[in-house]
């Protein structure tokens, strides 16, 4: 008999594991430890798409087959190192937030099956990160006749700006994830979601409904938006679900779900072995987020909007003036559409080698030169000296700015991505 308890160190905390033979699929006969294992195993990738969530959690503390319960508050007796998050309008629930792969460990050993998350993440709980559309189709409906329902629906989303991610449920449906920037209320997100439903359902009245009552519904797919609501939650991506043959809610790139016939052949015991062959087709799903599509504003406006900021009234003169663009290979001045918060950093080897530190702001790259080496770590402060603003299109600019040009030398792309605005404050913002 292998032990049925265990003293396990993950990362630096030390767990006391229980019952792990205990049979939580009887069907599959899978148990306790092989769980444990999974969550363990697919924690860097889960991670990844849940930090910072608060979580509800599905416990079958006797298996699939007996009561099972969603758990909304962390467990009292949980570990002073687990994560959480008091949320709420009237009433507070203390949220569990997985912030390590011994957190997961620990929830998967309180026969916690499924984890659920909601939209919005640390530090902006009430700002979605994602607009969600869940296609829940009648009983007996067939998965392919899903996908034909999910591929058009994506279309629509990228006719509108939107980066459209796809991932099964683990039941009978999919989840579609389009990624806005945390920028906007539910309200905003739910009212756009809406539109984008209605459209749809409009276009597809045979086969979809906004309707919730399961007798109107009849035979057609619900795109289910209301869950873009404050405190509602979806499955987590690579979260397994009570049922029998312990299916995995997959993250799928849309190829793979063209070619996918039944989706619980994503399980407990064949996700990891996927996703070390194919990677996580959701990988660095942030950095794809957009602007709501019934909120964006031209920039101009936006410019005009804002008091001139001590720069110039007209942006970016300054950079225009210091530059002949028909000796510079750099890029002209010009004012770019709605910005979703991009970020580089240059090696710049001019007379002196350094870095310059650029981050978009209204239509704009505003730009700080680092002389005196890059933060070897967060936490770090290192001079940063702000130089006039540049365009937009900067980001992609590498090259060698000509002998008497302005910042004559070579420039390189040594880091790009996108930033968040943490706290802004009258005189300056914090950002990471
Ligand atoms: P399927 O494809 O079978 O519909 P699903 O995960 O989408 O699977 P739904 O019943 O459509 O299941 O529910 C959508 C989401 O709503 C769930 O993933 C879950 O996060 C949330 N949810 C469902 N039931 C509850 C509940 N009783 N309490 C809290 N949240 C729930
Ligand atoms: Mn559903």
């Amino acid at each position: 008999m292998p032990r049925t308890t265990a003293n396990v160190a993950v990362g630096k905390r030390q767990l006391e594991l229980s019952n792990l033979n205990k049979v939580l699929f009887p069907e599959s006969q899978i148990t306790k430890a092989e769980l444990i294992e999974y969550y363990l195993k697919a924690a860097p990738t889960i991670l990844r798409h849940i930090k910072g969530r608060p979580l509800s959690l599905v416990r079958y503390p006797d298996g699939i087959e007996r009561t099972k319960f969603f758990q909304k508050n962390r467990p009292d007796w949980a570990p002073a190192w687990m994560e959480h998050i008091s949320l709420g309008d009237t009433e507070k629930v203390d949220y569990v937030v997985a912030a390590e792969p011994a957190s997961l460990v620990w929830l998967a050993n309180l026969a916690c099956i499924e984890l659920h998350q909601m939209h919005g993440r640390a530090p902006h709980y009430d700002k979605p990160d994602y607009m969600a559309f869940d296609l829940d189709p009648p009983q007996g409906f067939p998965f392919p006749q899903v996908i034909a329902i999910a591929l058009p629906l994506r279309e629509l989303l990228e006719s509108l700006g939107y980066h459209c991610f796809v991932k099964t449920t683990g039941g009978k449906g999919v989840h579609l994830l389009a990624p806005v920037e945390p920028q906007w209320s539910f309200d905003q997100v739910f009212e756009a979601a809406k539109q984008v439903a209605r459209d749809f359902t409009a276009a597809h009245p045979q086969t979809t409904t906004l309707e919730l009552r399961k007798a109107a519904r009849g035979a057609r797919v619900l795109v289910d938006i209301y869950r873009n609501r404050p405190y509602q939650t979806i499955v987590c991506p690579y979260s397994v679900r009570g049922r029998p043959r312990a299916p995995v809610s997959m993250p799928l790139s849309w190829e793979q779900l063209e070619r996918t016939a039944d989706p619980a052949t994503f399980n407990l015991r064949t996700a990891v072995d996927r996703l070390n062959r194919e990677g996580d087709p959701w990988e660095a799903m942030g950095s794809y987020a957009t602007a709501l599509h019934t909120e964006k504003r031209s920039p101009v406006r936006r410019a005009a909007a804002k008091k001139p900021s001590g720069q110039s009234a007209r942006p970016l003169r300054a950079y225009a003036e210091k530059r002949s663009f028909d000796q510079t290979p750099e890029p002209r001045p010009k004012l770019a559409a709605e910005g979703n918060r991009q970020f580089v950093i240059h090696r710049h080897h001019s007379s002196r080698l350094h870095y310059d530190l650029r981050l978009e702001r209204d239509g704009v790259l505003k730009s700080w030169a680092v002389p005196k080496g890059m933060p070897p770590r967060p936490g770090i402060k290192r001079l940063a000296v702000a130089v006039e603003d540049h365009p937009l299109s900067y980001v992609n600019f590498e090259g060698t700015i000509p002998e008497g040009q302005y910042g004559a030398g070579r420039m390189w792309v040594f880091a790009r991505g996108k930033y968040e605005l943490t706290k802004e404050k009258k005189d300056g913002f914090y950002f990471r």
